[in-house]
């Protein structure tokens, strides 16, 4: 008789545990979780340091759906964010567009500052003014407009919806609107275009949100619904065309009781830098980054201690720093957050230059575990490439990363695409310390104005010099799409990752890396080699659609 499946594995089973058994054993004869804890993972690596790739977190239990998970997370000691991105003042990451977008979508975009103070300070402006949905600078005409003036400029612009004030310009009175209806047919070219503009309009009250205003213009049933103050002045318009692209953005990073997204930038540390700081507050700068290759100076301490007295609702982001001893002189002196990294960057060559520098997941693991005891939020900045990278930072400790090659080939980074010499989509990526940076040579980038800044050089103490040492390199990053795309993938990864490792937050992950219920596990250069794609033909490592 044949033997059955039970009978094969009985027989397989005999003199093993029973297998009803196996939680028990499991907890009463392994004390030690399998893996090791973050601390010997640390030390494992001797006296030297590790990077990201050097190890892997180990799986837990999935008890919840991945869409679950919540990535609130600290950037400053006083400004909470929904997902833990932060995109790198870099001239060829971060201007008021990825600024704008980034923080939609519940990160921070912090602005360059290799440009002239007035470009950064109207950057600032447009992060603070921007509502989603609603065009705020909308072409405007007078009165005393023709037809014939109207339709070349529908021919110009595209469109042929243009509100009319009494002055021709936003904030000021609106008397009509003119639709391409109104003059298409309309002969007498220098007829003014209140002879045939619409009267009879259907306003929103300024203050109105989205929701509200894209009710009532579907009600409506126009074309257009200008936003007015109590006086009728036109402050914004909203567009029938643009209501199905009218998102709604839930996760948009807002402080408490404000509708406007939060701005940050980045300024350096000379004495001339606190001119611009002004310039910054004064369009409604939230949270300043001293960027610096390396904090630890006297010129940022001061900085730091400056700010603090003369700005104190400012956030202050210090660094960068790698080191404890750094880490606590900034503390020290005052700031709201650390940003961490030293040569971790893809366009940096300053480890190899300098011969300074740190294997970045050690300096997060080091500069975290003292800065928490403060209560001082870090970023992770530099040498993220993928959502591994992410979530191996924020489980060292970090509370947000910082991306730059990675944003630098979304469309909403500074810059036109090309095509590179082996037929790919690139964008221009370029470290602030390359030569091209600190000569501020234009790179499809935002900065137009060479004398009025020189952030490259300032980062890396280097004004002044007459040879300028590099510490970064200029070249191209491949084509990402929109963040609106991007960013939604990083996120979603993030939440798988943490489903994975069987918690539901970022704060459940970094308080199971401090009990040492989160395990990590080594990764020799083979293993590595293990979890990459091996043993294809050919692939297309496509990551998200
Ligand atoms: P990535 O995300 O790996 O491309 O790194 C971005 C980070 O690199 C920035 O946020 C800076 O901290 C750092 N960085 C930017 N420019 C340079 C440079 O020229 N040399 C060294 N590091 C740089």
């Amino acid at each position: 008789m044949p033997l059955t499946n039970g009978d094969a594995m009985a027989d397989n089973a005999a003199g093993a545990l029973d297998f009803s058994k196996a939680l028990e054993v499991l907890e009463s004869e392994y004390p030690q979780k399998d893996g090791i804890d973050v601390k010997t993972l640390i030390d494992s690596a001797k006296n030297g340091g590790l990077t990201y790739n050097d190890f892997l977190m180990l799986p837990g239990y999935i008890g919840f759906p991945a869409s679950d998970v919540t990535l609130d997370t600290p950037v400053t000691k006083r400004i909470t964010l929904k997902t833990p991105f932060v995109s790198s003042p870099m001239d060829t990451v971060t201007e008021h567009n990825m600024a704008i977008h980034i923080a939609l979508l519940g990160g921070l975009g912090i602005i360059h500052h290799n440009c002239s103070v007035e470009e950064q300070a109207s950057m600032v402006r447009k992060v603070k003014r921007y509502e989603n949905g609603f065009i705020l600078e909308p072409v405007v005409i007078s009165p005393n407009t023709t037809v014939g003036e109207a339709k070349d400029l529908k021919e110009k612009w595209g469109f042929g919806g243009f509100p009319v004030t009494e002055k021709g310009t936003l904030r000021s009175k609106l008397v009509g609107i003119i639709t391409p209806r109104d003059i298409q047919f309309h002969d007498n070219l220098d007829d003014p275009v209140t002879a045939v503009m619409s009267t009879d309009l259907v306003t929103a009250r300024h203050g109105v949100d989205l929701k509200e205003a894209n009710d009532l213009l579907r009600k409506s049933r126009k074309g257009k619904l200008p936003i007015v103050d109590e006086d009728f002045n036109l402050i914004a318009l909203l567009s029938r065309s643009d209501l199905m692209k009218n998102l709604h953005y839930p996760l948009a990073s807002k402080l408490p009781h404000s509708k406007q997204l939060i701005s940050a930038a980045a300024i350096g540390t000379r004495p001339e830098d606190k001119n611009r700081l002004q310039a910054l507050v004064d369009a409604g700068l939230d949270i300043v980054v001293l960027d610096s290759s390396q904090g630890n100076s006297m010129y940022q301490i001061d900085m730091i201690k400056y700010i603090k007295e003369k700005y104190p609702g400012l956030d202050v982001i210090g660094g960068n720093v790698v080191t404890r001893e750094q880490a606590a002189a900034l503390i020290a002196a005052g700031v709201d957050g650390l940003r961490i990294g030293m040569g971790s960057g893809s366009a940096c060559i300053t480890q190899e230059v300098m011969a300074v520098g740190r294997p970045q997941a050690t300096s997060v693991f080091n500069v975290t575990q003292f800065a928490k005891r403060f209560g001082v939020p870090c970023i992770a900045d530099g040498g993220i490439q993928n959502v591994g990278h992410i979530v191996k930072g924020l489980a060292l400790g970090a509370s947000t990363v910082m991306m730059g090659g990675l944003l630098a080939g979304t469309t909403e980074s500074p810059g036109q695409y090309f095509v590179s010499h082996d037929g790919q989509l690139v964008k221009a990526y370029r470290g602030m310390g390359s030569i091209d940076a600190m000569e501020d040579k234009k790179a499809g980038a935002g900065s137009k104005n060479a004398k009025a800044s020189n952030a490259g050089t300032a980062r890396y103490f280097s004004e002044g010099d007459r040879i300028l040492v590099a510490q970064g390199v200029s070249g191209s990053v491949r084509d990402r799409g929109s963040v609106t795309k991007f960013i939604p993938y990083l996120m979603a990864g993030v939440q798988h990752s943490l489903q994975d490792i069987g918690v539901s937050s970022l704060k459940a992950l970094q308080d199971g890396v401090a009990d040492g219920s989160v395990r990590f596990e080594l990764r020799t250069a083979s293993a590595q080699a293990e979890g990459n794609v091996h043993g294809l033909h050919s692939f297309d490592k496509k990551l998200y659609s």
